[in-house]
């Protein structure tokens, strides 16, 4: 009876911890595999005995990667607040002092698209404890144009890979932790673009429409041509929606994709005159592995060509 003799053996180890016992008696593969527990609850154990690394972020789902990564060893900030609209919204002071205690700011990317982020790292700079800036997507292809990296799949998986690594490099007792995490998260993130792939196949070259262009990067990622009725931080004009109305009926399009925090009265009066629907969607959503399959799974009926 093995399993009763282990399970007897591993009782009496708890109990007594007598090490001496338990080589003496235990078979090879059980001792094997209570040195594997031994040594993952003292990892785990070291792991969360540590202080948390305070992490800032641009926005929601960028806190979402980190904690993916980080795991229990990191407390992520989020500046943009959930559905604010990224154009306008201005940091408070209270934020902004929140930010400097920070170990790390991972921001979005090389360029200045994102003017709260840039009005963040702007202060954080001008402090005499300087804060470590990351750039999330460093070395990886990017639209200069198209503000919105985390709703690239291929951005992120490069994103999570310079996250990881920079973790490692504040923390270097975790590392082999976080490169856990990572190759987790990796393995989801491969799960979610077959799922993306196998839902949108044969739609290459159709079209969608939306209100403002968040889904660029997820357009150009699949061959799909997004449609846009106000234009990244353009104001709406008439000739614009006029021309949208036209192309909506032309290709038979009836959703329109919206999101909150943006004034989409125009994307209405569209809807309106096609005949569709709004149907909202949240870029900024926290859960993103589950808001990308769901954008997947909402966009596939809406394409037309
Ligand atoms: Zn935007």
């Amino acid at each position: 009876m093995p399993g009763k003799f282990g399970k007897r053996l591993l009782t009496r180890y708890c109990r007594d911890c007598d090490m001496d016992f338990i080589r003496k008696t235990l078979t090879v593969p059980a001792a094997i595999l209570i040195n594997i527990v031994l040594l993952n609850l003292t990892f785990v154990s070291s792991v969360l005995a540590l202080e948390k690394i305070n992490v800032g972020v641009s926005v929601l789902p960028q806190a979402y990667f980190v904690e993916r990564i980080g795991g229990q060893r990191v407390c992520a900030q989020v500046l943009l607040p959930p559905s604010a609209n990224h154009e306008i919204y201005e940091p408070t002071p209270r934020q902004l002092r929140e930010m400097s205690n920070v170990k790390i700011y991972f921001k979005l990317g090389d360029a200045a698209l994102f003017p709260f982020e840039e009005r963040c790292l702007d202060f954080l700079s001008s402090k005499k404890d300087k804060v470590k800036i990351v750039n999330m997507s460093e070395g990886l292809t990017k639209d200069r144009e198209d503000p919105h990296v985390w709703l690239s799949v291929s951005v992120v998986k490069g994103a999570a890979e310079n996250i990881c690594q920079a973790l490692g490099a504040t923390d270097p007792v975790n590392k082999e932790y976080y490169r856990k995490n990572l190759d987790v998260f990796l393995n989801d993130i491969q799960k979610l673009e077959n799922h993306i792939r196998k839902t949108l196949a044969g739609k290459e070259g159709c079209y969608f429409m939306v209100f403002h262009p968040a889904w660029g990067y997820f357009a150009r990622n699949y061959g799909l041509n997004q449609l846009a009725i106000e234009e990244e931080g353009k104001p709406v004009n008439a000739f614009h929606i006029k021309k949208m109305i036209d192309v909506a009926k032309k290709k038979g399009i009836k959703v329109i994709f919206v999101q909150k925090g943006f004034d989409s009265k125009s994307a209405g009066a569209i809807a309106r005159q096609i005949g569709g629907k709004l149907q909202e969607v949240d870029p900024l959503d926290k859960d993103w592995l589950n808001n990308m399959k769901r954008f997947a799974d909402l966009l596939s009926p809406a394409l037309r060509r």
